[in-house]
């Protein structure tokens, strides 16, 4: 489903519910070179167009020591899909999938995830390689990737045996 009102033949749509909502703030914004979803690639690449990611005040202070890492996660809301849809046909060819079981930016709520690698710091903005979204798409959070972040256990006695073969 990439355009905002298509439904394809067997997908399926349901009542959006009236339900409790999780108050989420939109930290920032993400500046692409694309403005029409078709154009987007369906996941971003780390040879791609370098984009900016423009983080909004009072979060600046935030960026503090990004610049150590080489890839970030960067969560961002898809404020332009649809959030109906539990059957989707990714293939338009009348065969679907539950919407849990894909990618697609349209689900309940529409969070993409996206691990790009980081090129500079210029103040409130990041410049990284790597997004696959819309120029305009509000940013959630920004976090170092976590195989960079995990700490280094401290060594532990017998950490350096040779476990016994089966
Ligand atoms: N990398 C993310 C992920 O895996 O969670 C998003 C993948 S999603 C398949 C990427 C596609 O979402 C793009 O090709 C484009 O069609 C669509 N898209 C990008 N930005 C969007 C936005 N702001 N609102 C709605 N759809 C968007």
């Amino acid at each position: 489903m990439v355009r905002r009102n298509e439904i394809r033949e067997n997908e399926v749509a349901v009542e959006f519910p009236d339900a409790p909502v999780a108050n989420f703030i939109f930290i920032g914004r993400i500046h692409t070179p694309w403005t029409d979803r078709l154009a987007c690639p369906r996941q971003g690449r780390q040879d791609g167009p370098v984009c900016r990611i423009e983080i909004f005040e009072p979060w600046i202070a935030a960026l503090d020591g990004i610049e150590k890492y080489q890839h970030l996660e960067v969560l961002y809301w898809l404020h332009e899909s649809r959030r109906d849809l539990v059957k989707q046909s990714p293939a338009n060819d009348g065969s679907v999938r539950g919407t849990f079981s894909l990618r697609s930016p349209v689900r309940p709520n529409p969070i993409g995830t996206q691990l790009v690698r980081l090129v500079k710091v210029e103040g409130g903005n990041v410049f990284v390689q790597g997004l696959d979204c819309l120029d305009g798409t509000p940013l959630l959070d920004l976090k170092p990737d976590r195989c960079a972040f995990t700490p280094i256990a401290p060594r532990q006695p017998g950490d350096d045996e040779v476990a016994p073969k089966a």
